[in-house]
């Protein structure tokens, strides 16, 4: 089958190639991919930029369905549709694996990253990871649950957004319009927040449902925002020093400030301020298990639609270009179709 493969070192090293399928064993599936979302995670391993064990087939947001199964698999079937956690693998015996905090465990591995993952036609998966997709929700949809699942962590699990609170969503890209979708589907009142260059985005958020958009470009905007709105909690999903100082800043005090974007470097912040207006701070590192199911819940349930976010389907032998959408911000989500 083809898959596309880190080799090695550089954009060079990203190859799509013919590989060999292994032996299914006894708790493992083999599922067909359907889609394959790419990530900013994936552009970082391919620029080097994110830990990696080559070789290694690249994609971790996906959806596809069973074709095979191992012969001690208890819970699927051949023919069922699945999604699954990016950690496939962990010690099992940590304090961490105890508790059902995956991401957190010294041994973890992910698929896409350190197992291979999901941009290739087929992914073999131990049963343990896998989630059945529920009936209402398509295939397409189904490929965004990785990402929306870490909005959930972010949003819901490690921050909390109560009804009726006004929300900052700062950077308004795909992880930005999933906080969005999020923190409305938990009866927030949303405003999202981005830059001059961001018009098309703000005019979509409004569409996917926020009250407000407000563009940042300086001190006047932001006294503006201030003056008229009492932000309870920020969010911060551009991964830019920039914007997480305009949540520091806007926020009401005492308010939640969650992190959602990844700098990718060290970055420089108003941890005085941070003290003075007493605010609290909480993020998410990926997504766990019950992260999963609460994601599923939400799509299930018709409380968030992340449809409207799918924008581009490139066929995997056409995978450059797909990234080449993602770099240059074409849309929100490219699904990369390795089957016909
Ligand atoms: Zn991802
Ligand atoms: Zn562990």
């Amino acid at each position: 089958m083809k898959g596309l493969v880190k080799f090695e070192k550089g954009f060079s090293g990203v190859k799509l190639t013919e590989i060999k399928s292994k032996a299914l064993s006894e708790k493992e599936l083999l599922v067909k991919i359907h889609a394959a979302g790419i990530c900013g995670t994936d552009l970082h391993i391919m620029a080097d930029e994110y830990p990696y064990t080559p070789p290694v087939v690249l994609g971790h947001e996906y959806s596809g369905i069973v074709v095979e199964v191992g012969s001690e698999v208890l819970d699927f079937a051949i023919g069922d549709r699945v999604v699954s956690l990016t950690a496939a693998s962990t010690c099992g015996k940590c304090v961490y694996c105890d508790q059902g905090l995956l991401m957190l465990c010294k041994e973890k591995q992910s698929i896409g990253s350190q197992i291979d993952g999901a941009f290739a036609e087929y992914i073999t998966i131990p049963e343990k990871i896998a989630f059945k997709i529920p009936d209402e929700v398509s295939l397409d949809e189904a490929a965004l649950t990785e990402p929306l699942a870490c909005a959930v962590r972010c949003i819901m699990e490690r921050g909390n957004v109560q009804g009726g609170d006004l929300v900052l969503v700062s950077g308004p890209g795909t992880i930005g319009m999933l906080a969005l979708l999020v923190a409305k589907a938990n009866g927030g009142r949303v405003i999202v927040a981005g830059t001059k260059a961001d018009h098309e985005r703000l005019a979509f958020a409004k569409k996917l449902g926020a009250i407000e958009t407000v563009v940042i470009d300086g001190e006047e905007s932001m006294q503006r925002v201030m003056e008229n709105y009492s932000i309870d909690v920020a969010i911060e999903c551009a991964g830019h020093e920039n914007s997480l100082d305009n949540c520091i800043h806007l926020l009401k005090k005492q308010g939640n400030l969650i992190q959602m974007g990844l700098f990718g470097k060290d970055i420089k912040f108003n941890s005085d301020l941070v003290l003075m207006k007493e605010l609290h701070y909480s993020n998410g590192f990926a997504t766990e298990p019950t992260s999963w199911r609460i994601a599923l819940n939400l799509l299930e349930n018709k409380l968030v639609d992340v449809g409207p976010l799918i924008s581009n389907r490139v066929e995997l032998s056409d995978w450059e270009r797909g990234i080449q959408l993602v770099k240059d911000k074409v849309g929100y989500k490219t699904l990369l179709i390795p089957n016909k």
